[in-house]
């Protein structure tokens, strides 16, 4: 190697920087329809032949680039996005960097077609060529990549089969049409149409369009929320825990509008489900953030991603507090008309005007103005309440039935029938009972702590002498769970009083529980940070058993405690804790009206 330094040319250039921004079809699919959204554009239409490596259009109706810049958008480092380092630090819209293009340019067979007014002709460039050429186009921009790497055979290799291709293509055009609802989206591929996404303004109408992408069961699953606090505003569909998953593919957060993966945004969100899903479990959420485009950085990485928080500690308690009331809702109680009758739409889905609407309504430092699209729907809800909540679809409220209805009988000892308005309820009686448990002990733990009661006669428990040196050791931290118990011998401890709530309990049971979480959690400190667990291990202890006969008051007082009752639609492995069965599903099981 001759150690002489050259500039490189220029095509090289861009051949190296598409290294990082195209990785395969599906990312030069997200730079164009992301430039489609920046130029304004409400129809974009893309076309694919054989996952992308043959063919990629990207059709828009958007202000299109005049005949004078169609080779400087091919070019490196042009952009009509940003002029200054001011301009940067507060970035609304998805392109930047102007590098998008030449990078594509230069893996593929690239042709630009474009006309900026209806009254005019279209014109349209080859990216080896030097003068554009007069082509019929309407107001609107194509872009058309043909033969991907047809020119590094190297990054050809990694591409996967055609079907493999085509679905992460689907999945970006997916994720954006979700950011976007003031937009038609339509995706072809092969000659097929996979789907046509009509504006959707109307929450009915977004409701048909998460359907159609995420499908049935999440819309019917999830509660729609909005919550705005400090400048922030929160917005979206989050999936009850019920609704759990294996993988976290059902997971969408946006931050004005792009959708981010963010260890702050995951973290919180995994903090606010904690004790409602099930171990091992993913929650499913469509979940749309806005701030002040100052406040967070987007130029982190090439593909955009990644975003900074300036205040990031901040971004994290206001996404668990929010989403933590909303999933503390029974379910039962969520379907009060008037949460419904005011549904809102995250206000950059529907606003026009990406670039300014979406990022600079919320004043943070007082830079620019409160635009007045802004107005009608931001100013339904006052900072600092309690969030707005709804779920779909959601039956009428009847005047005196509560949500869980009457207990009408037990079965076998383990479940509760109840009729309410929309038919019968199940229950799982124990379940039930132990969430209701569990959110006592925890309050009662963070106020005046657990009340104890002394025991008539103290009980002496045989343990093995590894289990009595934890007993002694960690008598006060026992105290504050509301047990008093004292070391008598080398293996042989006395409990003297227990937690008022869980008085009906097997308390040596439950004290040989305690002593394994001990166990398996360790040192002190820890025990503090496991407190819900050893908690929930005596909720478990305290709550009905099966088999229990109870009477109908008892039964009601049941269903009427789990209306009051935070996060009680699950017990505290996960699992529901109640179901409801309507008429009409108990019709079709026995074929009515048929
Ligand atoms: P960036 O998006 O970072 O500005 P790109 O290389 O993606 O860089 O695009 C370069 C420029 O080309 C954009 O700034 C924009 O002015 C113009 N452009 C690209 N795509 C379109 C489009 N679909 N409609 C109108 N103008 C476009
Ligand atoms: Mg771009």
């Amino acid at each position: 190697m001759q150690n002489k330094i050259i500039l490189l040319p220029s095509q090289l250039i861009n051949q190296i920087a598409a290294g990082e921004v195209v990785e395969r079809p599906a990312s030069v699919i997200k730079e164009l329809v992301e430039n489609s959204i920046d130029a304004q554009a409400t129809e974009i239409k893309v076309v694919i032949e054989k996952g992308g490596v043959k063919r990629m259009l990207v059709r828009d109706n958007g202000m299109g680039i005049a005949k004078s810049d169609l080779a400087l958008a091919l070019s490196r480092h042009a952009t009509s996005k940003v002029r200054n380092l001011a301009d940067l630090e507060h970035i609304s819209s998805m392109g930047f960097r102007g590098e998008a293009l030449p990078s594509i340019a230069s893996v593929s067979r690239f042709k630009v077609s474009s006309c900026i007014d209806e009254t005019q002709a279209g014109w349209s460039l080859f990216s080896q060529e030097q003068n554009p050429k007069p082509e019929g186009h309407p107001k609107g921009t194509s872009m058309d990549v043909r033969d991907l790497f047809y020119n590094t055979p190297a990054r050809r290799k990694f591409l996967k089969t055609e079907t493999t291709e085509f679905s992460h293509i689907e999945k970006v055009v997916k994720r954006l049409a979700l950011a976007r609802f003031n937009i038609v989206f339509e995706l072809e591929h092969n000659g097929r149409t996979r789907f046509k996404l009509p504006i959707a303004h109307q929450q009915q109408q977004q409701n048909h369009r998460i359907e159609q992408l995420l499908g049935q069961d999440f819309l019917k699953q999830s509660v729609y929320f909005e919550q705005k606090k400090a400048g922030l505003h929160l917005s979206g569909w989050i999936g009850l825990p019920t609704f759990s998953r294996s993988q976290n593919d059902m997971q969408y957060f946006y931050v004005n509008g792009r959708i981010v993966r963010d260890r702050t945004v995951t973290h919180a969100i995994r903090q606010a489900y904690q004790d409602v899903l099930y171990h091992g479990r993913h929650p499913a959420y469509l979940i749309y953030l806005e701030l002040d485009p100052a406040s967070v950085d987007v130029n982190v990485h090439p593909t955009k991603h990644e975003v900074r928080f300036r205040e990031s500690r901040l971004i994290h308690d206001f996404l668990f507090t929010t989403l933590h009331a909303v999933l503390a809702q029974p379910q039962a109680i969520l379907n009060v008309p008037s949460a419904l009758e005011e549904k809102i739409s995250p206000t950059h889905l529907l606003n026009q005007e990406p670039v300014q609407g979406t990022l600079s309504g919320l004043n943070l430092s007082g830079v620019r103005e409160k635009p007045a699209t802004f107005k009608a729907n931001y100013e339904f809800q006052k900072p600092d309440e309690k969030p707005i909540l709804s779920t779909t679809p959601s039956p009428p409220i009847e005047d005196k039935i509560p949500p869980l209805g009457f207990a009408k009988a037990q079965i076998k000892g383990i479940f509760i029938v109840a009729e309410n308005k929309q038919g019968m309820i199940l229950v799982d009686m124990h379940a039930a009972h132990e969430r209701i448990m569990y959110e006592r002990l925890k309050t009662a733990k963070a106020k005046e702590g657990i009340v104890s009661q002394p025991l008539l006669v103290p009980m002496a428990v045989y343990l093995n002498q590894q289990d009595a040196d934890l007993v002694e050791q960690y008598q006060a931290e026992f105290k504050s769970f509301g047990m008093s118990v004292e070391r008598l011998d080398q293996d042989k401890v006395v409990i003297r009083a227990v937690p008022a709530l869980l008085q009906k309990a097997d308390m040596e049971q439950l004290l040989r529980d305690m002593l394994a979480d001990i166990q398996v959690n360790g040192q002190s400190q820890r025990l503090n940070e496991e407190m819900n667990r050893i908690l929930s291990t005596m909720a478990c202890h305290g709550a009905i058993r099966a088999h229990r006969q109870l009477t109908l008051e008892e039964m009601n007082a049941l269903l009427r405690d789990m209306e009051q009752t935070e996060r009680s639609d699950q017990c505290n492995h996960g699992r529901p804790t109640w179901i409801q069965m309507t008429v009409s599903e108990m019709d079709q099981f026995f074929m009515r009206g048929r």
